[in-house]
């Protein structure tokens, strides 16, 4: 059969960003690809439909989250991906990390249904997906501060994600934003803001080479305390009245 996507492409994106990528990597992408390509045809799953575009946008951008983990010991760690919708970023990183348990969170059931069944058809086995909303599960003592690691792309403005991820992280932990670059210039003032509020730093924002990916970029933010009970607030209103902008009530 095709492969559902170009390998050589990933593998040459991946070697120009010093990523690891390997034969097996490879076949799992290839396998969760087709997956998403057969599930296209009955669910709404994601509008990115053509191989190039797919490997780039989808398992390619996902993967240059790894540059905001270098030199940070990964073997047994916890990961989440907030908002994952058709899987992104989560899990293409679980494929190139197996060592590492990743959670894939979605507010849409039909969505993290979908992607908890496909995992398990691609023979992902470290990874698994839930119902839910960060603001709730954030909350919930299984669930905060119990992660090493939470990503996010496309979801929410930097401030947003701050508030969403930070309280599921332990403290030292970090939150990887996948963002375009214009995002992340237009965001920083207020994110800066709303993270002194929740007891975080931004630690890194590396510029994905324009050859590789134009107008992308990754945040890297670091829970470096406690982050008060009032936080994440009551679903819709870290998005409603972003932490970090004018007029926002606390709850
Ligand atoms: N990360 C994926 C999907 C982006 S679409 C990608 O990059 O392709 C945004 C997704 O986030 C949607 O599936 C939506 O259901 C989910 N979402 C939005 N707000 C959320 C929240 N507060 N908690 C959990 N999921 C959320």
């Amino acid at each position: 059969m095709r492969p559902a996507l170009p390998r050589e492409r990933i593998r040459l994106a991946c070697d120009r960003l010093g990523l690891p990528v390997d034969e097996r990597a490879l076949h799992k992408f290839d396998a969760y690809a087709t997956l998403l390509a057969e599930g296209r045809q009955t669910q709404n799953l994601t509008s990115i439909v053509a191989p190039i575009d797919v490997a780039d946008k989808l398992f390619i951008d996902s993967l240059t989250a790894m540059v905001g983990l270098a030199a940070r010991p990964l073997h047994g760690a916890r990961f989440i991906d907030v908002g994952t919708g058709a899987g992104f970023p989560g899990v293409p990183l679980a494929v190139v990390l197996p060592y590492v348990g990743m959670t894939l969170l979605d507010a849409t059931e039909r969505k993290a249904r979908w992607v908890d069944e496909a995992v398990r058809h691609a023979g992902i086995e470290n990874a698994w997906a839930m119902t839910g909303r960060a603001e709730t599960v954030g909350h919930h003592p299984g669930w905060r501060g119990q992660f090493d690691v939470a990503t996010a792309r496309a979801v929410a403005p930097l401030s947003v994600l701050a508030e969403l991820l930070l309280p599921l992280v332990r403290p030292g932990g970090v939150a990887i934003a996948l963002k375009t670059w214009t995002a992340v210039e237009a965001e920083m003032p207020s994110t800066e803001a709303a993270l002194a509020m929740l007891g975080g730093v931004v630690a890194r924002v590396t510029r994905i080479p324009e050859d590789v990916l134009p107008n992308r970029a990754v945040v890297t933010m670091v829970r470096t305390g406690d982050v008060s009970v009032d936080y994440p607030r009551r679903p819709g209103m870290p998005a409603r009245y972003p932490l970090g902008s004018s007029a926002q009530p606390r709850a």
